[in-house]
């Protein structure tokens, strides 16, 4: 396949075909972010993109899924994707689901209609980014939207009967914010009840202005133990029914895996274990994104 820069997908997608039907993200500014950074955002050119999908035919037997690369491929023009969604569909009759990454922005400038459409010509998943459900983190952060505009954008995602995987960031409001920012999470979450909630521990990239906060004693990062304690509060303050919460991203200490509500007070005896000191965390050199 023909990639342009580093390419990013969500664990889940480890199997899929990936194809860029963007570059870039077209936000490319949260604060903690690096992924993005060496490129600017473009639409590919759709002749091209169609191509990956025929020379992808040729070379795999089978595609069980697509992902839809780079960093928000929902801001495509609706028709564009419906072309996209097509042309998967005929060359692999076999693949279960196609996904993309999308953003607040994305979705609402998508109508309901639309969205509608995309799910009904294949795009069963997306994953946003919620990071916090605090404002206070969000604006720090320069994610460019508030909670209730997230929240508003995953209700309505799930309203059309796409499936919303919603990742959100440990550590992402510091010392100083933990709890407001645990406490938030846990109630945007709720409110938009989404099929799976990931969650990733903060890293400091070289190049963001997260890395010259810290540097410059502007930023503090959480401990090992206050990880551990805002796990806690936040999985405490979850209620969503049905939600698949995974925190098994190579950046977490600690990995941690339930279907909620069920699994909640399992999953919090865990966190108990951890921060008890019987459960080996991983160690910080091994912790990646
Ligand atoms: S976190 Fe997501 S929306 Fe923010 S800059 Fe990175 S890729 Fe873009």
């Amino acid at each position: 396949m023909r990639y342009f820069g580093s390419v990013y997908r969500p664990p889940s997608e480890a199997y899929s075909l990936i194809v860029q039907v963007t570059y870039g993200c077209s936000h490319n500014t949260c604060a903690f972010c690096s992924m993005y950074k060496e490129k600017h955002f473009a639409l590919r050119p759709l002749e091209e993109v169609l191509e990956d999908f025929e020379m992808a035919r040729k070379t795999y037997r089978k595609v069980g899924r697509v992902f839809l690369a780079d960093g928000d491929a929902l801001v495509r023009k609706a028709q564009e994707l419906y072309v996209i969604l097509d042309r998967i569909r005929e060359l692999f009759p076999e693949c279960e689901r196609v996904t993309c990454y999308a953003s607040p922005s994305s979705i609402q400038i998508r109508t309901e209609e639309e969205l509608r459409t995309l799910r009904e010509k294949g795009l069963t998943m997306v994953y946003m980014g919620l990071e916090s459900g605090s404002d206070q983190v969000l604006q720090k952060m320069n994610k460019g939207h508030t909670a209730a505009e997230i929240i508003a954008a995953g209700q309505k995602v799930r309203r059309c009967g796409i499936a919303l995987s919603v990742t959100a960031i440990t550590g992402l409001g510091g010392p100083e914010l933990l709890r407001e920012h645990a406490v938030e999470t846990a109630r945007a979450f709720n409110a938009m009840n989404p099929e799976y909630i990931g969650m990733l521990t903060l890293m400091v990239e070289p190049g963001t202005p997260l890395y010259d906060w810290v540097r410059a004693g502007q930023f503090q990062l959480l401990t090992t133990q206050q990880v551990l304690e805002e796990t806690k509060l936040l999985v405490e303050q979850l209620d969503t029914p049905g939600s698949v919460f995974r925190m098994n991203h190579a950046s977490n200490y600690l990995n941690l895996r339930g279907t909620l509500n069920q699994d909640r007070e399992a999953m919090l005896a865990e966190v108990q274990r951890a921060l008890d000191g019987q459960t080996e965390l991983k160690p910080e050199g091994w912790r990646a994104l």
